[in-house]
Protein backbone atom coordinates (compact mmCIF):
# COMPACT_ATOMS: atom_id res chain seq x y z
CA UNK A 1 0.00 0.00 0.00
CA UNK A 2 1.10 3.17 -0.92
CA UNK A 3 2.06 5.91 1.68
CA UNK A 4 1.43 3.73 4.38
CA UNK A 5 4.21 3.86 6.51
CA UNK A 6 3.78 0.26 8.12
CA UNK A 7 3.96 -1.17 4.67
CA UNK A 8 7.16 1.12 4.05
CA UNK A 9 8.44 -0.42 7.38
CA UNK A 10 7.41 -4.10 6.14
CA UNK A 11 9.21 -3.79 2.65
CA UNK A 12 12.49 -2.07 4.64
CA UNK A 13 11.92 1.31 3.38
CA UNK A 14 11.90 2.49 6.56
CA UNK A 15 13.61 0.65 9.35
CA UNK A 16 12.80 -0.22 12.63
CA UNK A 17 13.76 -2.04 15.76
CA UNK A 18 12.62 -5.36 14.82
CA UNK A 19 11.39 -7.66 17.62
CA UNK A 20 9.94 -10.62 16.06
CA UNK A 21 9.14 -11.52 12.43
CA UNK A 22 7.58 -14.18 10.52
CA UNK A 23 5.84 -14.57 6.72
CA UNK A 24 2.39 -13.14 7.86
CA UNK A 25 3.81 -10.39 11.37
CA UNK A 26 6.37 -7.91 12.00
CA UNK A 27 6.79 -6.52 15.41
CA UNK A 28 9.26 -3.47 16.02
CA UNK A 29 9.91 -0.95 18.88
CA UNK A 30 7.42 2.07 18.73
CA UNK A 31 9.14 4.99 17.63
CA UNK A 32 7.97 7.54 20.18
CA UNK A 33 7.57 4.98 23.54
CA UNK A 34 4.34 5.40 26.07
CA UNK A 35 5.97 2.90 28.14
CA UNK A 36 9.05 1.91 29.13
CA UNK A 37 8.20 -1.25 26.87
CA UNK A 38 6.31 -0.02 23.40
CA UNK A 39 6.21 -2.66 21.03
CA UNK A 40 3.73 -2.56 17.88
CA UNK A 41 2.33 -5.83 16.33
CA UNK A 42 1.39 -5.65 12.82
CA UNK A 43 -0.41 -7.77 9.96
CA UNK A 44 2.25 -7.68 6.98
CA UNK A 45 -0.69 -7.75 4.68
CA UNK A 46 -2.15 -3.99 4.40
CA UNK A 47 -5.36 -4.46 6.67
CA UNK A 48 -6.25 -0.53 7.60
CA UNK A 49 -8.27 -0.71 10.69
CA UNK A 50 -10.01 -3.22 12.67
CA UNK A 51 -12.76 -1.86 11.64
CA UNK A 52 -11.37 -3.28 8.17
CA UNK A 53 -11.11 -6.78 8.93
CA UNK A 54 -12.70 -9.00 6.55
CA UNK A 55 -14.20 -12.61 7.80
CA UNK A 56 -10.58 -14.67 5.48
CA UNK A 57 -8.23 -11.80 7.52
CA UNK A 58 -10.24 -12.79 11.13
CA UNK A 59 -7.27 -15.96 11.81
CA UNK A 60 -4.10 -13.24 11.52
CA UNK A 61 -6.05 -11.45 15.16
CA UNK A 62 -5.47 -14.33 16.41
CA UNK A 63 -2.12 -15.15 15.81
CA UNK A 64 -0.90 -12.22 16.54
CA UNK A 65 -2.40 -12.15 20.20
CA UNK A 66 0.18 -15.49 20.22
CA UNK A 67 3.06 -13.03 19.16
CA UNK A 68 2.06 -10.70 21.79
CA UNK A 69 2.45 -13.79 24.28
CA UNK A 70 5.74 -15.18 22.98
CA UNK A 71 7.16 -11.48 22.70
CA UNK A 72 5.76 -11.22 26.49
CA UNK A 73 7.87 -14.18 27.60
CA UNK A 74 11.26 -13.64 25.69
CA UNK A 75 11.28 -10.03 26.49
CA UNK A 76 10.59 -10.87 30.39
CA UNK A 77 7.69 -8.80 31.04
CA UNK A 78 5.28 -11.66 31.00
CA UNK A 79 5.21 -11.98 34.31
CA UNK A 80 4.48 -8.69 35.59
CA UNK A 81 1.57 -8.25 33.05
CA UNK A 82 0.93 -5.73 30.27
CA UNK A 83 -1.46 -4.11 28.42
CA UNK A 84 -2.59 -4.42 24.76
CA UNK A 85 -4.34 -1.45 22.31
CA UNK A 86 -6.14 -1.54 19.44
CA UNK A 87 -7.01 2.00 18.58
CA UNK A 88 -9.51 2.15 15.78
CA UNK A 89 -10.45 5.16 13.79
CA UNK A 90 -10.99 8.49 14.42
CA UNK A 91 -12.95 8.13 17.99
CA UNK A 92 -10.21 5.35 18.58
CA UNK A 93 -7.70 7.85 18.17
CA UNK A 94 -6.12 5.69 15.26
CA UNK A 95 -3.21 7.91 13.76
CA UNK A 96 -1.63 5.32 11.38
CA UNK A 97 -4.14 3.72 9.26
CA UNK A 98 -2.42 0.07 9.22
CA UNK A 99 -3.56 -2.10 11.68
CA UNK A 100 -1.45 -2.74 14.96
CA UNK A 101 -1.58 -3.88 18.30
CA UNK A 102 0.26 -1.83 21.01
CA UNK A 103 2.10 -4.01 23.49
CA UNK A 104 2.80 -1.59 26.55
CA UNK A 105 5.06 -2.87 29.14
CA UNK A 106 7.31 -2.07 32.06
CA UNK A 107 6.26 -0.09 34.42
CA UNK A 108 2.63 -0.22 36.53
CA UNK A 109 -0.32 1.60 34.29
CA UNK A 110 -2.70 3.62 36.27
CA UNK A 111 -4.95 5.29 33.08
CA UNK A 112 -7.53 2.76 33.24
CA UNK A 113 -10.18 3.79 30.69
CA UNK A 114 -11.91 0.56 30.85
P1 LIG B 1 -1.92 4.88 16.70
O1 LIG B 1 -2.07 6.23 17.33
O2 LIG B 1 -2.22 4.91 15.23
O3 LIG B 1 -2.65 3.81 17.44
O4 LIG B 1 -0.39 4.48 16.90
C1 LIG B 1 0.59 4.72 15.95
C2 LIG B 1 1.91 4.49 16.64
O5 LIG B 1 2.91 4.37 15.65
C3 LIG B 1 2.34 5.63 17.56
O6 LIG B 1 2.55 5.13 18.88
C4 LIG B 1 3.63 6.15 16.92
O7 LIG B 1 4.60 6.54 17.86
C5 LIG B 1 4.08 4.96 16.09
N1 LIG B 1 4.85 5.31 14.90
C6 LIG B 1 4.50 6.22 13.96
N2 LIG B 1 5.44 6.26 13.00
C7 LIG B 1 6.38 5.34 13.32
C8 LIG B 1 7.59 4.91 12.68
O8 LIG B 1 8.00 5.38 11.62
N3 LIG B 1 8.31 3.94 13.33
C9 LIG B 1 7.89 3.39 14.49
N4 LIG B 1 8.67 2.45 15.04
N5 LIG B 1 6.76 3.77 15.12
C10 LIG B 1 6.01 4.73 14.53
ZN1 LIG C 1 0.03 -0.57 5.36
Amino acid sequence: MEDCIFCKIIEGQIPCNKVYEDEEILAFHDINPATPIHILVIPKKHITSLAHLSKEDEPIVGKIYGVINKIAQEQGFKQDGYRVIVNCGKNGGQEVMHLHFHILAGKQLGEKIV
